[in-house]
C-alpha cells in the first residue's frame, strides 16, 4: 500500500494544491481518502491519475481535481450537514464525510448505491448514509443542509434543492443546456428568499437524470436534449465535435481581426525551403545548446524539409554535432552507423519497418540521411551522430504487443489497437483504457506481454553493449530494466502516466547522449509539437498534468534551449485511420475558426517565421498568451471528429520560442518497405528497395 500513499500525496500536491485549491479541509481530506478503494480493482494503478475512471453502469468516479474544486466551493465546515447527489463510487461522499458532521448521499442506480454503501462501511465512514432515489427531489426528511453538491449535470438547479438549503448554505452543481456540457454553478442562500448565484467553471459531467433533471436514456427526449452524452463524469470541458458545440457568444474569444493584424506585423516571411536564405533566418538560435524542431503532424513534407534545412545549417555553420529524433533507439542506431559509414550489426539491419513506416521511410528523410552521410565523410574527426530518443522502442514494443495479442486473443488485440490510436495526449479518452482494463481477456494477457517486452528490452541493451555504444553506462542500463515493467504496464493500459513516462525517458536519453559527448556538445531535436512545445502552456499540461520533453528541456537548460513549433492551415498529410492501419494521403481540413492556425491563415502569408522570444514582439506575445485552439495530428488523423480528436487549447507564446508557418502543406512521399533482406551498400542503404 506504500505505493498508493506516495501516489496520493503526489496527486494532492500536483493536481490539487498546485492547481490552486486552497481549502485546507479539502486538501487534508484528499490526503486521507484512499481513492484506490473506490475504483475497480483492475484500475487501481490509475487511481491517482488526473482522470475520471469507469465504475460500471456507464458511470464513473469523478476526477479528483473536480471533486476538490466543488467541495472547496461548497466551503464545507466541521459539523455541517451535507447532501451529496450522485453517490457513484462514494468517493466524493467520503471526502465530504472527512470534513462535515453528517453526509446524506443519494444515488439513482441501486447497485452502485449498494456498492458504495458497503465500501464506505468497510472504510469506517459512520457519518454517511447512502440512499437510493432521485436526487433532483433532494431529501426533505433530512433537510435543511449546510451544503449540497451534485456530481451530475442538470438543465437547471432543481427548486427542491434551493428550498432544502439552510440559510447561509451553499449549493454547487453543474448546470447546462446540453446533457454533456455544463458550467459549475454556486448558489448561496442569503436568507429566506434571497439567493446569490454565479457560475465559475466549464465542466463535463454525466447527466442528472430525474424528475427535475434530464429524462432517462430511452425515455421521452427532452426538447433541449442532444445526442450521446459522454459516459464519463466530471472532466473539465474539452473541445467537442463541432456538431455538439453550442455557439458560445459569452466566451471571451480574442478578436480575430486584431490578432491577424498583429501576426502579420510580426511575421517574417520566409523564402522557399530550398533557397539558401531559408535556414539563415534561424541563425538567431545558433547559440543555443539544444534546438528542438517540432511538427504539427507526422506526415508532412514541408516540416521534414524545413527541419532538414535548418539542421544542415546548424551542423555546417554552427558546430551542432548531434541529431536526436522521436524514433525508436535501435532503428536510429542503424541510421547512425550508416551516416558514419560503420559496419552494420547484421543482415537484418533494415530500420523503420514497423508502423508508422512513413514517418522515417520517406523521400525527404532519405535525402537528409544521404546529406548527413556525405557531410560526415568529409568531417571524419567531427562526425555528427544520429540518436533515437525512444529508448523503450515504442513502435517496436507496440508491434510486439499487437502480434502477440493477434495470435492469442484477437478481441484483446482489437482493444489494444483502439487504445494505441489514442496514445497521444490530445486524443484523450479514458473510457478506452477503462474498457481495456475491465475486459478480462486483455488483463490476462498482461503478464505475458510485459515479460515479452522486458526480454525485448534486455536483448536491445545487450546488443547496445556489444555495439560499444557507451552512452548508457551500466547503472543507467540497470535502472532502465528496473523501471521497464512499470513503463510497459502503463503503455499497455495507456493513460497520462504512459505519456509522462515516455517523455521523461526521452529527456533522460537526450541528457545521457549529451553527457556522453561532453559539455560543448550541441544537439538538434526533431519531435512532434506535442513533445517539444512546453506542455505547461497547454491543456495537456494544465488540465491533464502531462509533462513533456520541451518543458523538461526548459527546466534543465533554460535559455540554452530553443523550442520551435510548426503549423499549417490545409493541404494533405500522410496518416492512418487506426493504429497499424495502412498509410493514406488524407486531406487536411482547413483550420477551425477560433484556432491559432485560423488567425495565421488570415495573415495571407504562405510561409513565415514568428519570433516569440521575450522582448521581440511583446504586444503579440501578450495576445498569444490567451489559450487558443491548436491542431495536433499524429500518425492517426481522423478528420471526421477533428475538433474533438485533434484540437487542444494552448498558449502559443508560452509554448514556443518561435513558430514556423506553412499555409499549405503536402503529404510526405513514402518509400516502399521491401521484403528482401539484401544488404545494400548504396548511399540509400537503410531505405534501399
Ligand atoms: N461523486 C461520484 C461520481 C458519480 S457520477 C464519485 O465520486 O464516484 C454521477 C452519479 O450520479 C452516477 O452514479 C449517476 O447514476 C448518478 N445520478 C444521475 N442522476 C441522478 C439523480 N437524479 N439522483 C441520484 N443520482 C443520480
Amino acid at each position: 500500500m506504500g505505493d498508493f500513499d506516495e501516489a496520493r500525496a503526489w496527486m494532492v500536491e500536483r493536481q490539487i494544491v498546485q492547481r490552486g485549491v486552497r481549502d485546507d479541509f479539502v486538501i487534508e481530506a484528499m490526503r486521507r481518502v484512499p481513492r484506490e478503494a473506490f475504483v475497480p480493482f483492475d484500475l487501481r494503478e490509475f487511481a491517482y491519475d488526473d482522470t475520471p475512471l469507469p465504475i460500471g453502469g456507464e458511470q464513473s468516479i469523478s476526477q479528483p481535481y473536480i471533486v476538490a474544486k466543488m467541495l472547496a466551493a461548497a466551503e464545507l465546515q466541521p459539523g455541517d450537514r451535507v447532501l451529496d447527489i450522485g453517490t457513484g463510487s462514494g468517493y466524493a461522499a467520503a471526502i465530504a464525510a472527512e470534513i462535515a458532521g453528517r453526509v446524506d448521499s443519494i444515488e439513482r442506480d441501486a447497485s452502485l448505491a449498494e456498492g458504495a454503501r458497503e465500501r464506505l462501511q468497510r472504510l469506517g465512514y459512520e457519518n454517511v448514509e447512502v440512499h437510493v432515489g432521485d436526487g433532483t427531489a433532494g431529501l426533505a426528511a433530512h433537510a435543511p443542509y449546510n451544503a449540497i453538491i451534485a456530481a451530475a449535470g442538470g438543465p437547471r438547479v432543481p427548486q427542491a434543492l434551493r428550498v432544502q438549503l439552510a440559510v447561509g448554505g451553499r449549493l454547487v452543481m453543474p448546470v447546462g443546456s446540453s446533457p454533456s456540457r455544463q458550467r459549475l454553478v454556486k448558489i448561496v442562500r442569503r436568507d429566506e428568499h434571497d439567493y446569490d448565484e454565479h457560475a465559475f467553471a466549464d465542466v463535463r459531467f454525466v447527466p442528472l437524470v430525474g424528475d427535475d433533471g434530464w429524462p432517462a436514456p430511452g425515455g421521452v427526449p427532452h426538447a433541449d436534449s442532444r445526442p450521446t452524452p459522454e459516459p464519463l463524469a466530471s472532466t473539465p470541458a474539452t473541445p467537442e465535435p463541432a456538431a455538439l458545440t453550442p455557439a458560445a457568444p459569452e466566451a471571451a474569444a480574442p478578436e480575430p481581426a486584431a490578432l491577424e493584424l498583429a501576426l502579420r506585423d510580426a511575421a517574417e516571411p520566409l523564402p522557399d525551403i530550398d533557397s539558401a536564405e531559408f535556414a539563415a533566418s534561424f541563425d538567431r538560435f545558433a547559440g543555443r545548446r539544444v534546438v528542438l524542431l517540432g511538427e504539427a503532424s507526422h506526415g508532412t513534407s514541408e516540416f521534414y524539409r524545413a527541419r532538414a534545412a535548418i539542421t544542415r545549417r546548424l551542423v555546417e555553420r554552427h558546430g551542432f554535432s548531434m541529431i536526436a529524433v522521436e524514433a525508436d533507439w535501435p532503428d536510429a542506431a542503424i541510421i547512425d552507423r550508416h551516416v558514419r559509414d560503420r559496419p552494420m550489426p547484421g543482415e537484418r539491419s533494415r530500420p523503420f519497418r514497423r508502423f508508422p513506416t512513413w514517418m522515417w521511410r520517406n523521400t525527404d528523410f532519405m535525402g537528409f540521411v544521404a546529406w548527413l552521410r556525405s557531410h560526415n565523410a568529409l568531417h571524419r574527426d567531427s562526425e555528427t551522430r544520429f540518436y533515437g530518443l525512444d529508448i523503450y522502442s515504442l513502435s517496436e514494443s507496440i508491434d510486439a504487443v499487437l502480434r502477440y495479442l493477434d495470435s492469442v486473443d484477437p478481441a484483446a488485440a482489437r482493444i489494444a489497437r483502439e487504445r494505441y490510436g489514442c496514445l497521444s495526449p490530445w486524443q484523450k479518452d479514458p473510457a478506452v483504457y477503462g474498457r481495456a482494463a475491465l475486459s478480462g481477456g486483455y488483463a490476462q494477457c498482461e503478464e505475458h506481454v510485459i515479460a515479452q517486452l522486458g526480454d525485448l528490452l534486455k536483448s536491445r541493451l545487450d546488443y547496445a553493449r556489444e555495439d560499444g555504444e557507451r552512452f548508457l553506462d551500466a547503472a543507467q542500463n540497470a535502472r532502465l530494466v528496473a523501471v521497464a515493467e512499470h513503463y510497459y504496464r502503463a503503455m499497455y493500459y495507456g493513460g497520462p502516466q504512459s505519456w509522462n513516462l515516455r517523455d521523461t525517458h526521452m529527456f533522460d536519453t537526450l541528457r545521457h547522449a549529451l553527457d556522453s559527448r561532453g559539455p560543448q556538445a550541441r544537439v538538434v531535436v526533431w519531435a512532434h509539437n506535442s513533445h517539444i512545445g512546453d506542455a505547461s502552456a497547454t491543456q495537456m499540461g494544465r488540465v491533464q498534468d502531462e509533462i513533456n520533453l520541451g518543458q523538461l528541456c526548459r527546466a534543465q537548460f533554460g535559455d540554452a534551449a530553443a523550442l520551435i513549433g510548426f503549423g499549417t492551415h490545409s493541404g494533405t498529410v500522410a496518416a492512418a485511420s487506426d493504429w497499424g492501419g495502412p498509410m493514406e494521403v488524407k486531406t487536411v481540413r482547413p483550420s477551425l475558426d477560433g484556432s491559432v492556425e485560423f488567425s495565421m491563415h488570415g495573415t495571407g502569408l504562405a510561409r513565415f517565421l514568428l519570433d516569440l522570444r521575450p522582448g521581440v514582439h511583446d504586444a503579440l506575445r501578450e495576445r498569444l498568451r490567451a489559450p487558443l485552439l491548436e491542431r495536433f495530428i499524429g500518425v492517426i488523423y481522423r478528420p471526421e471528429t477533428e475538433r474533438y480528436s485533434h484540437y487542444a487549447e494552448a498558449s502559443l507564446a508560452e509554448q514556443f520560442d518561435a513558430f514556423v508557418w506553412f499555409d499549405r502543406t503536402s503529404a510526405v512521399t513514402a518509400l516502399p518497405v521491401s521484403a528482401d533482406e539484401k544488404y545494400h551498400a548504396a548511399e540509400t542503404f537503410p531505405f534501399g528497395v
